[in-house]
């Protein structure tokens, strides 16, 4: 419910900024039409705080009117309006999984695309599972920007009503998913590795304590049911060519004066490994059991040789071996290339979520006890130091 105190003197700032022309000056007085959806803006621009939304704890006959998965659609920052966007993989991996959850449900899987211009998004996202788009095209949606984005989301959940939405946990879908939960006043479960439904409720499992435990969530009293989810985490099914998804073109009246954060410049440092390392088909990664530095350097030959990228433990980036940037795992990157090897890896928890979804896992340790090898398809029990000179040899060769 919104509501307008006796505290309004008329300004008319909250007019211009609805996206959803849901506002009329009458008698000097804020009045809110039908066409609120209760998105919040009105209550940020207020300065004399006269405008309260009030939202009521859904009763279960509430969220009987919830119904679908939806899916938020994240494009690439080209920074270039010359260039199209592109549909970054997330979104294709969250439709995949969204799918199970769809057909699981009964209900359909809808992308929400907020865009300046379309490119035809429609087709790959039909392609990879979605039945309906909803699309919001509109200039102020050039480039991401949180008031705006947010503001939008929270007006199509309100009209629409989905049960479940899914971001990815991107720098993007951690920046916007806890705006939307916060102004919805739902949860959200971030970091989810699996997600599946259970008595008809999304059950959103993430690592918890550290990676100790696997921590199952459920949001029985609020709607949607939210959570992020890394990329390289769910599985990519195969797109099926020529599936087609509805548009549905929603509008949103977009002012401005809506940003409060203007992006002056953008600065995209793609050096230090970490794009590299999210996208590389093949990664060689090392571990402490690499003892040294100059040791660690062996890997990079490997990498080259394969065409990979070098990966690493936590334990070897907080002994220097590697930078930050190149750490796989909780709290690292989450990859899933073609080809995993490492090195030295003992493979505990917090390593193995960060990588157990790659095609072909391969493990050299001396510990024929080690954790790696219950994930690893092939395994080799020995020394790094005799093993990797001799792999390196044996590609020189192969070559
Ligand atoms: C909150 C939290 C988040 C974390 N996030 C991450 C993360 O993102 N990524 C991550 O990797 N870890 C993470 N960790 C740390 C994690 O728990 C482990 O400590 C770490 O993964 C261990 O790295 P390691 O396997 O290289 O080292 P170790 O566990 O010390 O294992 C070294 C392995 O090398 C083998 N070895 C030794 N010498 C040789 C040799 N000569 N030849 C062959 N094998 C040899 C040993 O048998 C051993 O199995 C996290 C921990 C916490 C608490």
């Amino acid at each position: 419910m919104i509501e307008v105190s006796k505290k309004c003197i008329g300004c008319n700032k909250c007019v211009p900024v609805c996206p959803f022309a849901a506002i009329n000056m009458i008698d000097k007085k804020a009045t809110m039409n039908e066409a609120c959806t209760l998105c919040g803006v009105c209550v940020q621009v207020c300065p004399v705080q006269a405008i309260t939304i009030t939202r009521e704890e859904a009763s279960a006959r509430d969220l009987s009117g919830y119904k679908g998965v939806w899916v938020y659609v994240e494009l690439s920052e080209t920074g270039d309006k010359t260039h199209p966007k592109k549909i970054k993989q997330v979104t294709f991996e969250l439709l995949s999984a969204g799918r199970k959850l769809a057909d699981e449900l009964g209900e359909d899987l809808c992308a929400v695309l907020l865009t300046d211009k379309n490119h035809g998004y429609e087709k790959e996202l039909g392609e990879y599972g979605a039945d309906k788009v909803y699309m919001v095209e509109h200039d102020e949606l050039f480039e991401y920007n949180t008031d705006i984005f947010s503001s939008v989301i929270v007006g199509l959940v309100t009209s629409h009503k989905p049960s479940i939405m899914l971001y990815g946990a991107t720098i993007q879908g951690r920046d916007l998913a806890p705006r939307v939960a916060s102004t919805l006043y739902v949860g959200l479960t971030a970091d989810c590795t699996a997600l599946a439904i259970k008595d008809g409720l999304l059950l959103q499992s993430r690592p918890a304590f550290g990676g100790n435990i696997m921590a199952d969530i459920l949001a029985p009293r609020s709607r949607p049911q939210m959570s992020t989810v890394r990329p390289n985490v769910m599985k990519l099914a195969e797109p099926v060519h020529g599936r087609a998804a509805v548009v549905v073109r929603e509008s949103a009246r977009l002012d401005k004066s809506l940003r409060r954060v203007k992006v002056l410049e953008r600065k995209i440092d793609h050096g230090a490994g970490t794009a590299r390392i999210e996208n590389a088909n093949v990664i060689v990664s090392g571990g402490r059991g690499m003892k040294t530095k100059e040791k660690f350097k062996q890997l990079e030959e490997i990498s080259k040789l394969l065409g990979g990228v070098v990966g690493a433990s936590r334990a070897a980036v907080d002994l220097g071996f590697k930078e930050k940037t190149h750490q796989v795992g909780q709290s690292g990157t989450t990859v899933s290339p073609k080809l995993y090897l490492c090195f030295g890896i003992s493979g505990a928890v917090q390593h193995i979520v960060g990588m157990k979804a790659s095609d072909v896992i391969v493990a050299v340790n001396k510990d024929p006890n080690a954790p790696i090898f219950n994930v690893a398809r092939y395994g080799i029990v020995g020394d790094v130091n005799e093993i990797v000179p001799k792999l390196v040899e044996a590609l020189k060769k192969g070559k």
